[in-house]
């Protein structure tokens, strides 16, 4: 048993293997360092209701204030760690102090992807993944303006959907043919992109950015450019191109990294005693056969969950079935499995009466599912999919034969 448990990386991952720790009767030292200076809190609100000004700070902490204190864990907020000595087992935080360990989890999270294009270091250019970057896009969207998105996948297009119920005008610009393409079908992607459209937020697809330019007195964006020869005037600029792993420790260290972290299916890294869970970890995950970078809640939550019961000496694998949610507008889309290698897409239910499901088949069975206001298809799914179902394909495109019973 491990007397001296630390944590790098104070987020979802991290609270979840300390609550797990102490709720399983861990009593040895704990110690959890974070480099934001807050108490850690959730993202997902931060291009949703927290963007819109309709949730208090107080709510996203995760955890209640006083809880580490509560449970004995000695936290360094707004401290980073530089460097890890896998051997010498310590850690250095950016303040000189040296933290030793027994066991290490990495729980770093991830970064979002900068695009090396001019002009990307003007004001009022933004990424978003902190609570500093919500706050700052939200003071620049205050009195309306302009907003720019680059990139239409789930963040981007979540700001864009509370953006213009702020009654900001928006244009999102990606890349690709069609919004959400890496995760989603294009019956999906053409929904969403008529709902935005409806609303009122330009959609321009086929659209590489190029460069930014400022007002050469404020340093202030002023217009967007694409390689396709568009310019588009712009106060406020987000950039959503996705995000890397934060496993630049773990590399310096010498730990296998690859997308990511690099964990064995107990969310082991390559060395002893030392562990990755969430956005940072590459998993080997035993149902798909390879190794799995998954940026959700839900991954953050299981692997560290399987973390802290591995560190107790519980063996324990991370097998779970993934799902993920997003919010934009009235649309509450939960997704479970994986969209990938599919043959075929079912689809059932009513995008005109917005509630409906894109069903992903591969050689007939269900691998994964879109719902789209549709929680009793979503709930149905998860079984359907860990059984590897092979539902009636006729009865799955009716939405009036309950999920369940198609097969
Ligand atoms: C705007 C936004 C909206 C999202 N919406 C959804 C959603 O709707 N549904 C969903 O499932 N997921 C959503 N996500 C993704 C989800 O929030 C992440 O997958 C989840 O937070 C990952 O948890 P984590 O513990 O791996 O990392 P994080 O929660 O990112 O925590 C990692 C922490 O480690 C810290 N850190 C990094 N390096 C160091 C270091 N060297 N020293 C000390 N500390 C360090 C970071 O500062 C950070 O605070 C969203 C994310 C964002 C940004």
């Amino acid at each position: 048993m491990y007397e001296h448990i630390v944590i790098v990386g104070a987020g979802q991952a991290a609270v979840q293997a300390v609550d797990t720790l102490r709720r399983r009767g861990f009593a040895g030292k704990l110690t959890l360092i974070g480099a934001e200076p807050w108490p850690p809190y959730q993202r997902p609100p931060l291009s949703k209701k927290y963007l819109a000004g309709a949730l208090e700070r107080e709510r996203l902490l995760i955890r209640p204030p006083g809880f580490f204190a509560d449970h004995a864990v000695t936290t360094h907020f707004g401290r980073r760690v530089t460097d890890i000595a896998p051997r010498e087992r310590h850690v250095r935080l950016d303040d000189g102090v040296v933290v030793p360990f027994d066991a290490l989890l990495l729980a770093t999270g991830s970064h979002p992807r900068r695009l090396p294009v001019p002009g990307a270091e003007l004001e009022g250019v933004h990424y978003l993944r902190t609570l500093d970057d919500a706050d700052r896009i939200r003071a620049g969207l205050t009195g309306g303006g302009r907003l720019l998105i680059v990139g239409g996948g789930y963040i981007g297009l979540e700001v864009a959907a509370t953006a213009r119920e702020l009654g900001v005008e928006v244009t999102v610009l990606e890349m690709a043919e069609r919004v959400m393409s890496r995760v989603t079908c294009p019956e999906v992607s053409a929904f969403y992109e008529a709902e935005h459209a409806r609303r009122g937020v330009r959609i321009r697809c086929n659209e590489r950015l190029r460069a930014l330019h400022g007002d050469e007195r404020t340093g202030r964006v002023r217009s967007v450019l694409t390689e396709e020869g568009g310019e588009y005037p712009a106060d406020v600029v987000l950039i959503g191109a996705g995000v890397a792993p934060a496993d630049e420790l773990a590399r310096a260290a010498g730990l296998e990294c690859g997308n990511g972290v690099v964990t064995e299916a107990h969310c082991r890294t390559s060395h002893e005693g030392i562990y990755a869970a969430g956005d940072c970890a590459s998993h080997l995950s035993r149902q798909y056969g390879r190794h799995l970078r998954l940026e959700s809640v839900d991954n953050a939550f299981e692997q560290g969950t399987t973390v802290a019961l591995n560190l107790m000496g519980n063996e324990t694998l991370h097998d779970k079935l993934p799902w993920f949610w997003s919010d934009q507008f009235d649309l509450k889309m939960v997704i479970v499995g994986l969209a990938q290698g599919y043959d075929a897409v079912v689809m059932r239910g009513s995008p005109a009466a917005r509630s409906f499901s894109a069903c992903y088949l591969r050689g007939g069975e269900l691998i994964a599912i879109d719902t789209v206001n549709a929680p009793r298809d979503q709930m149905a799914a998860r079984k359907l999919i860990a059984a590897h179902a092979r539902p009636q394909v006729d009865r799955l495109a009716d939405a009036g034969v309950a999920l369940k019973d198609t097969v």
